[in-house]
């Protein structure tokens, strides 16, 4: 979120930027740890368009983000999303939203599990009842290498980034003036924006304003097999298990769970659940996953915003010129393109095509009005 408003600010409104990242190497953040994978399938016309629009930015990447001739490759593949119902009241909210999402311009088709079975014959569907299938425009990519694309061309467009901790503000009445780093440095601005992730709660704290975001571990199974699944979209179970290939092999992992603690330790891998929960649903899903080896796994936090599960994005209510995007809960990689081309729009007072970030704004924490989105995985 950092680095694409930082891009979007230097590279569309000349403006001159400044990057405080506490760890270049980026070994936590979220965006160096995510499955970096794109869908239309919200319940929330926001993020349908939100993730349209980066859609697009993600196949025009090499050109919007070459630096002289280097062309970033972000390795963006479309095989979909393939949501599963095995009840009715499943069904119905598969209906349901597929009616939302066409009406909001995504490309679904909805399958009986006839249509799934021969489509996808890898695909036990004796239990299911209907499957949600994105036809185009829903995917993977590489998401360590859009970050590092959106920062090498915010730097070549004039920004810096610096290895710094921000611990708090210098202000004057409604204004904020400089941000106080650990190391003691002071970085004065016009404009500030807060784009700490799972981490951005105790800063926004600094202001007075307690934003319900926290880091919550999801773990991420990397596995082989013999087992081909030629067409293989990111499945969506109702068991809430997801899986997709990823090179060789595949990834997968189950969705976040109500009373996860805050911020365990990312080495902390719960191998039980891959055992015992899994890949037992995995075999079941897949016959083909009886047979499978675990390679590796790996591990990070979803920016969690327990309000709502939706991106807190715009102006810091209280604040003349503070700004943020945080707490997007697990669908912040693919949503940072049209993210940050709106955000530096509406910080530099210019213009931008991504869709209006106004249902995303943080005032909604102060109206209590939630924006329930019922599809995070
Ligand atoms: C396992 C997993 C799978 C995911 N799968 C998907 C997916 O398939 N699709 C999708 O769209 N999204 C997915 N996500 C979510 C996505 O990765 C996040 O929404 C997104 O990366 C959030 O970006 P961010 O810039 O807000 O946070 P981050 O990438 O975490 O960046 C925040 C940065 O702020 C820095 N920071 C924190 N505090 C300070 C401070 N005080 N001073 C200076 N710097 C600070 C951190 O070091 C960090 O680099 C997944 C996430 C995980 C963990």
């Amino acid at each position: 979120m950092g680095a694409a408003t930082a891009c979007f600010l230097a590279r569309d409104h000349g403006l001159q930027v400044t990057v405080l990242e506490r760890d270049l190497s980026y070994a936590q953040a979220s965006s160096a740890l995510s499955a970096s994978s794109i869908r239309q399938q919200f319940s929330q016309p926001v993020n349908i368009a939100l993730s349209l629009w980066s859609l697009q930015f993600l196949r025009r990447a090499a050109d919007e983000l070459a630096v002289d001739n280097d062309r970033p490759a972000i390795g963006l593949v479309e095989p979909g999303y393939l949501y599963l119902a095995a009840t009715d009241s499943g069904a119905a909210t598969l209906q349901a939203s597929h009616a939302l999402q066409r009406q909001h311009g995504a490309d679904m088709a909805l399958l009986t599990p006839g249509q799934l079975a021969g489509r996808f014959p890898w695909l036990h569907t004796a239990d299911l009842q209907l499957g949600s299938l994105g036809l185009t425009g829903e995917g993977w990519f590489d998401g360590p290498a859009l970050l590092q694309a959106f920062k090498r061309k915010a730097q070549a467009c004039g920004a810096r980034f610096m290895a710094a901790e921000a611990m708090g503000f210098d202000r004057q009445g409604a204004r904020l003036q400089a941000v106080r780093c650990r190391d003691g440095s002071l970085h004065a601005a016009d404009a500030f924006v807060l784009a700490a992730g799972a981490w951005s709660a105790p800063l926004a704290g600094q202001l007075g304003l307690a934003l319900p975001v926290a880091p919550k571990k999801r773990d991420v199974f990397v596995f082989d097999t013999p087992a081909a699944l030629p067409g293989c979209p990111l499945v969506i179970d109702p068991s809430g298990l997801w899986f997709r290939p990823e090179g060789r092999g595949f990834i997968c992992g189950a969705p976040p769970r109500d009373g996860d603690p805050d911020a365990p330790p990312l080495d902390a891998i719960d191998h039980a659940q891959f055992t015992e929960q899994l890949w037992p649903a995995l075999a079941h899903r897949v016959p083909g996953f009886e047979a499978l080896r675990l390679r590796s796994a790996w591990a990070g936090y979803y920016e969690m915003n327990s309000f709502d599960h939706n991106g807190l994005a715009g102006a810091l209510p209280g604040w003349d010129n503070a700004f943020t995007a945080c707490g997007f809960s697990g669908h912040g990689m693919q949503q940072a393109p049209a993210v940050g081309s709106a955000l530096a729009a509406l910080v530099a007072g210019g213009k931008s095509d991504a869709p209006e970030l106004g249902a995303l704004s943080p005032q909604r924490l102060l109206a209590n009005q939630p924006l329930l989105e019922a599809n995070v995985i």
